[in-house]
């Protein structure tokens, strides 16, 4: 094992619904109980896929990085995590999804709540202060958006 076990218990997985959409993300833990119980199976997506090998006790299980639920109707058993400041930022690694900066940011609607636009996951996305107020309300694209 490369990794000390608490630093592997501090990763996360992404979860899959059945249709391979990315509903959120758990931590390792939540992820086991998952495999462990046969709600989600492991999800490959290259051949270059690596997880972690996580020894309990009792058991030895292989925690692959995107798992799949296997459960029906996800949306009523499974509570995607809010979208707030500190989730976004976690998703984004900390960096405006804009220009890449990791200062001064903020939260910012891709299509912007005066258009519509709703306050879920993929329409939110970590923007530093400068994009956010460069962009207005007028940006539809990430592209039109990066400063010059
Ligand atoms: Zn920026």
């Amino acid at each position: 094992m490369t990794n000390p076990f608490r630093q592997v218990l501090e990763q996360s997985v992404v979860v899959f619904s059945q249709n391979y959409l990315p509903v959120c993300r758990v931590n390792i833990k939540r992820a086991i109980v998952l495999l462990v119980t046969e709600k989600a199976e492991p999800l490959d997506f290259s051949s270059e896929q690596s997880g972690w090998l996580v020894r309990s006790p009792s058991v030895v299980v292989q925690v692959p990085k995107h798992i799949r639920l296997k459960i029906a109707s996800s949306e009523r058993t499974w509570k995607a995590p809010p979208v707030n400041r500190r989730e976004v930022l976690r998703r984004d690694r900390h960096t405006c999804q804009y220009c890449g900066s990791s200062k001064h940011l903020t939260l910012d609607h891709v299509i912007p709540r005066s258009r519509g636009g709703q306050h879920k996951w993929d329409n939110v996305v970590t923007a530093c202060e400068r994009c956010n107020s460069k962009k207005e309300t007028r940006c539809l694209t990430k592209q039109e958006c990066i400063p010059v």
